[in-house]
């Protein structure tokens, strides 16, 4: 096995347990590795650190399976890795029985470039990285293992893995087609997952308990929910007793699935929703112009800043819609604003939006910090983790 030294002191984030390696801090690699080996991690000194996997196409060239140096990366590691985080979700209240579910949460389950969705009876595999790319097949059989899913799907086309390399990737990894529509039950809501073509592995799983709250929040109101997708957020505005539901998205096949959605409910009045097909940055603009308001507005972008190089020119864009929405707000009104751009921290985003609310001319006050759901977990160690965060606001 190649061995990566890394330049004198550089060992230090890698003893604070932090997972990725950027080519900076590496000295040189003696040995011969391709992409998505294991390689050990060894001080300038030789003092032998971790196990990482090889990527040498991307700024961050190691990323770290074991911070024990000893620990040999192979089937078995994968397979307890796995059950361990399968494990973690079944120990907590609110995601035990949960049918949809993120089973592995990259690196902050020990396992950087894997995300695990469960869907029913299918688990919707990600791998972004060339280490997780090269342990597919344990990866796939240790998800099946741990679950019992007879059905493994991969949904390897995010554009982060064009940084690795690595070409897209999607098809039956176990099991096949059943030709039925998948739906999962959350929050008591019928969902539809196109895990064959939708965003991610088919569904905004991270969201699922700021659904929840805003069934709390929606009574008697009229809602407007931008970036909708497929309506998580609308429908439970709807069954939380909203008045009406405005949602918007750009993309035509996430609003027929919105659509699809609201018809798995027929329990919820949908002469309530409407569905706009719009760009929210100008539909904003236009519901300024037509004097409409609203009680409570849900932004939920795509991620702005890929990057923390983006991170001016999405702060920008947060700051934006922030603005006018803010501006649609009718008096007393909430707005749960969300970032999920791994390039803006929760400080800054609370910022963006304090910029936003004063160039309103709107006094605004924090209801509620948010995040992601409990499937989405942080390690500390590994603070990027955080990607999702979000602010529920008051105005006067
Ligand atoms: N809130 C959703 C997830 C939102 S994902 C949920 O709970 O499931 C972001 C969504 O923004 C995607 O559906 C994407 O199609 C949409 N989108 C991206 N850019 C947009 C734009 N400029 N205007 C409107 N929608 C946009």
């Amino acid at each position: 096995m190649a061995t990566l030294i890394l330049h004198p002191g550089k060992e230090k984030s890698v003893l604070r347990r932090h997972p990725w390696l950027f080519s900076g801090a590496i000295a040189q690699l003696d040995g011969r590795a391709r992409p998505g080996d294991t390689v050990d991690v060894a001080s300038h000194e030789g003092r032998p650190l971790a196990r990482a996997a090889w990527s040498p196409a991307s700024q961050i060239r190691a990323r770290i399976w074991s911070f024990d140096p000893a620990e040999t990366i192979d089937h078995a590691f994968f397979k307890r890795r796995v059950a361990a985080s399968a494990a973690r979700r079944a120990a907590l209240p609110e995601l035990a029985g949960q049918q949809g579910l993120r089973l592995i949460h990259a690196e902050s389950d020990g396992l950087p470039g894997v995300i695990a969705d469960r869907y029913g009876d299918t688990v919707v595999v990600q791998l972004t990285t060339a280490g997780a790319d090269k342990w597919r097949a344990a990866i796939a059989d240790s998800l099946h293992k741990a679950t019992g899913c007879a059905r493994i799907f991969e949904r390897s086309d995010a554009e982060v893995r064009k940084l690795e390399g690595l070409e897209p990737v999607t098809g039956w990894l176990l099991g096949e087609a059943s030709g039925d529509e998948l739906v999962i039950e959350e929050n008591g809501m019928n969902m539809a997952v196109d895990f064959f073509a939708g965003h991610k592995t088919g569904f905004y799983l991270d969201q699922r308990e700021n659904r929840r709250r805003v069934a709390e929040l929606a009574r008697d109101r009229r809602v407007l929910n931008c970036f909708c997708y497929t309506a998580g957020f609308s429908l439970q505005a709807l069954a939380g007793g909203a008045r009406e539901v405005v949602s918007m998205d750009s993309s035509g096949p996430a609003l027929a699935t919105a659509r699809r959605n609201l018809a798995l409910n027929p329990q919820l009045d949908a002469a309530r929703a409407t569905w706009l097909e719009a760009d929210v940055f100008a539909e904003l603009r236009n519901l300024r112009g037509s004097g409409e308001k609203y009680e409570l507005i849900v932004l939920d972008p795509p991620k702005f800043a890929h990057t923390a190089a983006h991170a001016e020119r999405a702060a920008r864009a947060y700051k934006d819609i922030n603005l006018h929405a803010l501006r649609l707000l009718a008096p007393g009104g909430l707005l749960m604003t969300y970032s999920c751009s791994g390039g803006i921290t929760a400080e800054l985003f609370q910022k963006i939006v304090a910029g936003a609310a004063l160039d309103a001319g709107r006094t605004a006050r924090i209801v509620q910090h948010l995040q992601g759901a409990a499937d989405h977990p942080v390690d500390l160690a590994f603070p990027e983790g955080e990607y999702l965060k979000g602010l529920l606001l008051q105005v006067d």
